[in-house]
């Protein structure tokens, strides 16, 4: 038989890894739940406590947020032209809004691994270690949970991939802008898994108005 929520937290509390080691992707709604929650606007939310978060693929052929290559601001065109010697004429971008994080932790990592916003924390959060499925249990030796608990959360991940590319296609549809009417100004901008350097939300918003055409 499972743990009982009541014992899963007590294993997590001693521990607070997963807040350390990875970003949480936050969605539009629960943006809004987390700032109500905090008790300040979703504006100072996202402005204060967010920030962007970046991926891009190499991909020319027309499709969901393709942008091309040669309308990109100088600055990121710099960036990829240091690690790619023949940079494609389009990228597949992924513009995420993810919780800040200090210190390489978490913005809401309290003394005691203790989260401030357990009640409304994003999805991620909710579901880790969310890829667990067999054979990928070596990829959280330090989770006490998992080890404990065996919990297979794949049913749950594959809620989440849906709700991510829903998300993607708002995105594609009406707009980062639209999508999310305020944002981060700055945050990281990283070429498939690699991290290459700084973006501002003014050269996201270049890169994405120019979208392949379908
Ligand atoms: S889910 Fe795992 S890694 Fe995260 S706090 Fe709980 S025991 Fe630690
Ligand atoms: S929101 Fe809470 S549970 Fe999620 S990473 Fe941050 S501190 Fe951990």
């Amino acid at each position: 038989m499972g743990l009982s929520p009541k014992e899963e937290s007590v294993i997590c509390l001693n521990c607070g890894e997963c807040c350390k080691k990875y970003s949480i992707t936050i969605l539009p709604k629960e943006s809004k739940k987390i700032s109500k929650f905090l008790k300040i606007s979703n504006k100072k939310f996202l402005q204060e406590k967010c920030e962007l978060f970046v991926k891009i693929y190499p991909k020319s052929t027309p499709g969901l947020l393709t942008c091309t290559t040669c309308f990109f601001p100088k600055k990121i065109g710099l960036m990829i032209d240091s690690i790619l010697s023949y940079p494609p004429h389009g990228f597949f971008v992924v513009p995420q809004i993810i919780l800040k994080r200090i210190d390489g932790n978490c913005e809401f990592l309290l003394q005691g691994n203790k989260c401030k916003i357990y009640s409304k924390r994003p999805f991620p959060c909710k579901v880790f270690p969310f890829m667990v499925v067999p054979g990928y249990e070596e990829q959280y030796p330090f989770c006490e949970l998992f080890k404990k608990s065996g919990k297979d959360n794949v049913k749950k991940s594959r809620l989440f991939s849906k709700k991510i590319t829903e998300y993607f296609k708002t995105v594609d549809k009406i707009g980062f802008e639209k999508t999310w009417k305020y944002f981060p100004n700055n945050g990281k901008l990283f070429l498939s898994d690699e991290l290459i350097g700084e973006i501002s939300f003014k050269q996201l918003k270049t890169m994405l108005n120019h979208k392949v055409k379908k």
